[in-house]
């Protein structure tokens, strides 16, 4: 059969972003409101190292600042609260960004609740996700965002749309399918304990799917000409060493799909650029808030309201 499918490059639709945002950053550097990440790394870990490296360079071209913190493995949550309670306070800090994974005995969900969700960059922050729930996202979870903005860039219609969400996580699956239903999808959201996984990706016009099992998703397993969103990364082995893959078993599910994302160079470059879109939209509601508050857009040695919830 021919392989008809679609490329869907991450690559290319992240640079697109990066030109809006880069404008905007200017725009609030020039009012008065430059911008700058924190990126709190725990412990030493290797995976992480390559996303924050992705970031800061990301961040290097867009024009925001950068700053990277790393913390020995031993410290103790209690510090870590006090230090993201020292970045919300902090003027010149935009946003906060918490690398995982975290050693055992630091809760990464209490890091995320004790950052102010106006510095939420990651929208990992409950009020950011119920924000998602109620359909007035601000600054929603970057992969789950980046998976939904590429199921637009491919054009298709959301209304009616059949949509099968494999995982259910916190961060990807679940705020996918929020996000999906707030489009006019029709959402069905698989996980470990589902009986019949093709059953639901074959119904789908499209296939989200973010679980971290390499080859889950075969052709087989598809409706002809369904879109494949594939969130997972799975280091795997290879005759050529170690190789980067999917969820998706790229081969056979690029013979059935219309739409497909590589991996590298899919849902990654467009995470990243979300996170940057998530930090021009925190300083933003940071210079809004200032003005409401104070009367001027070029307070920023003012404090934040509350509403982070600390240590909780
Ligand atoms: P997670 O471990 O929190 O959740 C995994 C999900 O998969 C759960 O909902 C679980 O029920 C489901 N699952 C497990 N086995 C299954 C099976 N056999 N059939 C169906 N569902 C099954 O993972 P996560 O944090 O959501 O990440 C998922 C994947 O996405 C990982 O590979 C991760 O590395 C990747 N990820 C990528 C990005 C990115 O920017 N591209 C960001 C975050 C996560």
């Amino acid at each position: 059969m021919e392989n008809a499918h679609k490329l869907l490059d991450g690559r290319k639709i992240a640079g697109e972003m990066h030109q809006k945002i880069s404008a905007d950053v200017e725009v609030l550097g020039t009012d008065g409101w430059p911008l700058k990440l924190v990126s709190v790394s725990i412990g030493e870990t290797d995976a992480a190292r390559l996303y924050v490296r992705n970031q800061k360079r990301t961040a290097g071209k867009l024009g925001i600042a950068f700053e990277e913190r790393d913390y020995p493995a031993e410290i103790s949550e209690s510090e870590l609260l006090g230090i993201i309670q020292g970045l919300n306070t902090d003027p010149r800090v935009t946003g906060i960004i918490i690398q995982r994974p975290t050693p055992q005995h630091v809760s990464v969900r209490r890091l995320q609740r004790a950052v102010h969700p106006f510095k939420d960059v990651e929208g990992m922050h409950p009020s950011n996700i119920g924000s998602i729930v109620y359909e007035v996202p601000k600054m929603g979870p970057c992969t789950a965002m980046a998976s939904v903005h590429l199921l637009k860039a491919t054009k298709t219609p959301l209304q009616g749309l059949e949509v099968t969400v494999i995982g259910h996580s916190a961060i990807v699956g679940k705020p996918i399918a929020f996000l999906l239903m707030a489009e006019g999808a029709t959402v069905t959201v698989c996980h470990h304990e589902t009986r019949n996984l093709a059953m639901h990706s074959r119904a789908a016009d499209v296939v989200f799917v973010a679980v971290g099992k390499a080859g889950l998703v075969t052709g087989d397993m598809l409706k002809p000409g369904a879109v494949v969103i594939d969130i997972g990364i799975n280091q795997v082995d290879t005759p050529d060493g170690p190789k980067v893959v999917g969820d998706a078993d790229f081969e056979s599910c690029a013979e059935t799909a219309g739409w497909i994302t590589p991996v590298p160079g899919g849902v990654g470059p467009v995470t990243v650029a979300t996170l940057m879109r998530n930090a021009v939209t925190a300083a933003q509601l940071q210079r809004d808030h200032y003005t409401s508050e104070f009367g001027t857009a070029h307070s920023v040695y003012a404090h934040l309201p509350p509403g982070s919830s600390g240590a909780g």
